[in-house]
């Protein structure tokens, strides 16, 4: 407790962490099952605090992604704890560094980090045998532990090879963490790391008291969200998540002067004084309203948060799971609102594309996390719980259980059943007119289809293409919905072109793959 206050400036454990804790101290091997955000990572490093003793015993952490190891022990050098890394980027005065502060006869580290591959060099494993051989090894964590099956089968050899840790050094407690579920994954992780007496940890990713709901997005969301505010959350605390800094001053101004609401807005750019301040405010008041980027939100606790409003459409799942997450944590129930738009789609996708310093598979990576996202919020028919339950490996989730606390659980709405063949051939007919000749835009080509007059269209005699206006009868939204359809599906594909002015634009075609580069009717 000591610790926790001290080192981490936390006043309480949350479900499951002191479980964990108590487990990995008294050196058991520990399976942690917890969804993100819900505080894993205090569960080795607070035991690898407190082992830390007279300073002779190291937690070696094995984390899949550089980034992640180096954003971890940035957190942990500013809470003062002796944090020692070792990734494949570094540079050899801070790896002879790291490894002589392993070899030497002073203190040791409490943690160190360091990627699967760096731990099964041959050097690494000659410093393992030494502290072994002399008691200083605390324990082994295995964060992101799913990775084990996922990524020892493809492209990660090291992964699949961790077996050796436990025939090697069987002393050694071994703690594995993971947010996926899946329970041939679990059983995998146990026999490949070879778990032992494992006391299991399993939090439950459920968030009973949690009201999901997606709504519709128009040109009056700010309006909507003011009039859903004073009508349903008067004077209680609340999150508005923005997906821009512009936005979330914009918004929390309209909200304040329009709607007499009590609203600050918080991101990143902000200096660390006026961000502390808005964050307190909001911490301890009641009734304030923060209008935030996702910035906002990672360690902080506030029990009462009665509602969290997605203006904009996140970024993943796991994002969304997260940031609704932080409401209602005192369990009594809170609402998660989520305004969703075609348009916000397309605003996530540029931004992915060109982002830069991102390689092509961790884009493609965000693009498929992000069509996850949509595939959730044009789902009308199912339980938002079993959805959300399923995708993170719990697929048997008794929708029942939700007792109507969701739109579509409650909405019961009558499916209608639209059958829009018709309506899709003549779609793809008429991308497959143009892709020859140029690169037209989704908008674009909703545009041509639906028979704008727009002056774009007219000049490039668009207007003359024999698809042009054959949706004229389709509203844009749904128009929208069914374009979305075929590229989830992949009978559309979007390809991002460099312009001259090196913008990367997306482009509509008809997948090659499915209609083999012939016409596909
Ligand atoms: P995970 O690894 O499970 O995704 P993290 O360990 O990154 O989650 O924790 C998510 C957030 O929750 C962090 O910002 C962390 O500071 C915060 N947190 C964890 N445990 C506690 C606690 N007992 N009290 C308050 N905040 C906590
Ligand atoms: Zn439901």
């Amino acid at each position: 407790m000591r610790n926790l206050k001290s080192v981490f400036g936390l006043h309480r454990f949350r479900d499951h962490q002191l479980d964990a804790i108590n487990a990995a101290m008294a050196g058991k091997d520990v399976f942690v099952l917890m969804p993100t955000g819900g505080g894993k990572s205090l569960c080795y490093q607070l035991p690898a605090v407190c082992t830390g003793g007279k300073g002779r015993r190291v937690s070696f952490v094995v984390s899949p992604l550089v980034a992640l190891i180096k954003d971890q022990s940035k957190a942990l050098k500013d809470k003062g704890v002796d944090v020692v890394t070792l990734g494949s980027a570094d540079s050899d005065a801070h790896r002879t560094g790291a490894m002589s502060r392993l070899t030497g006869s002073g203190r040791k580290p409490q943690i160190v980090y360091l990627t699967p591959e760096k731990l099964n060099t041959h050097y690494m494993r000659g410093i393992l045998d030494k502290l072994y051989k002399d008691g200083h090894i605390a324990r082994f964590v295995m964060d992101e532990a799913h990775c084990i099956t996922s990524w020892g089968r493809n492209f990660r050899g090291s992964y699949a090879n961790l077996n050796w840790l436990r025939d090697t050094y069987p002393d050694v407690p071994i703690m594995a963490l993971t947010a996926t579920a899946k329970a041939e994954d679990i059983i995998n992780i146990h026999n490949h790391l070879k778990l032992r007496d494992c006391v299991f940890i399993k939090s439950p990713f459920n968030r009973p008291n949690l009201n999901y709901e997606i709504r519709q997005k128009g040109s009056k969301v700010v309006a909507d969200i003011a009039a859903y505010i004073k009508s349903t959350h008067p004077n209680e605390s609340g999150i508005i998540y923005c997906l821009s800094r512009n936005k979330c001053e914009e918004i929390a101004q309209e909200l304040r002067d329009n709607y007499a609401l009590s609203a600050r807005h918080f991101h990143a750019a902000m200096s660390d004084e006026d961000k502390h301040n808005a964050q307190k405010a909001w911490q301890e008041g009641e009734g304030e309203i923060i209008v935030a980027t996702i910035a906002f939100g990672m360690g902080i606790d506030k029990p009462d948060v009665r509602f969290v409003i997605h203006h904009h459409l996140p970024k993943s799942m796991e994002g969304y799971y997260q940031e609704t997450g932080r409401a209602g944590r005192d369990r009594l129930p809170a609402d998660c609102v989520l305004y969703f738009t075609y348009k916000d789609i397309a605003i996530l996708k540029k931004m992915i594309s060109e982002s830069e310093g991102v390689v092509e598979e961790e884009k493609q990576r965000q693009l498929d996390q992000l069509e996850e996202v949509v595939k959730f919020c044009q789902n009308k028919q199912h339980c938002r719980r079993s959805l959300m339950l399923r995708y993170f490996g719990q697929p048997d989730f008794d929708p029942k259980d939700c007792r109507k606390f969701c739109d579509n659980c409650r909405d019961n709405v009558h499916t209608v059943s639209e059958d829009m063949t018709v309506v899709a051939r003549d779609f793809l007919h008429l991308v497959q007119s143009t892709t020859e000749k140029e690169n037209l835009t989704k908008n674009h080509l909703q545009a041509v289809f639906r028979g704008s007059k727009a002056q774009k269209i007219l000049a490039n005699n668009h207007d003359k293409l024999p698809w042009y206006g054959r949706g004229k009868d389709i509203d844009g939204e749904k128009c929208a919905m069914l374009v979305e359809h075929l590229l989830t599906h992949g009978a559309l594909v979007e390809t991002g072109v460099k312009n001259s002015a090196g913008w990367t634009n997306s482009y509509m075609k008809v997948c090659v793959q499915i209609c083999g580069g012939r016409p596909i009717f």
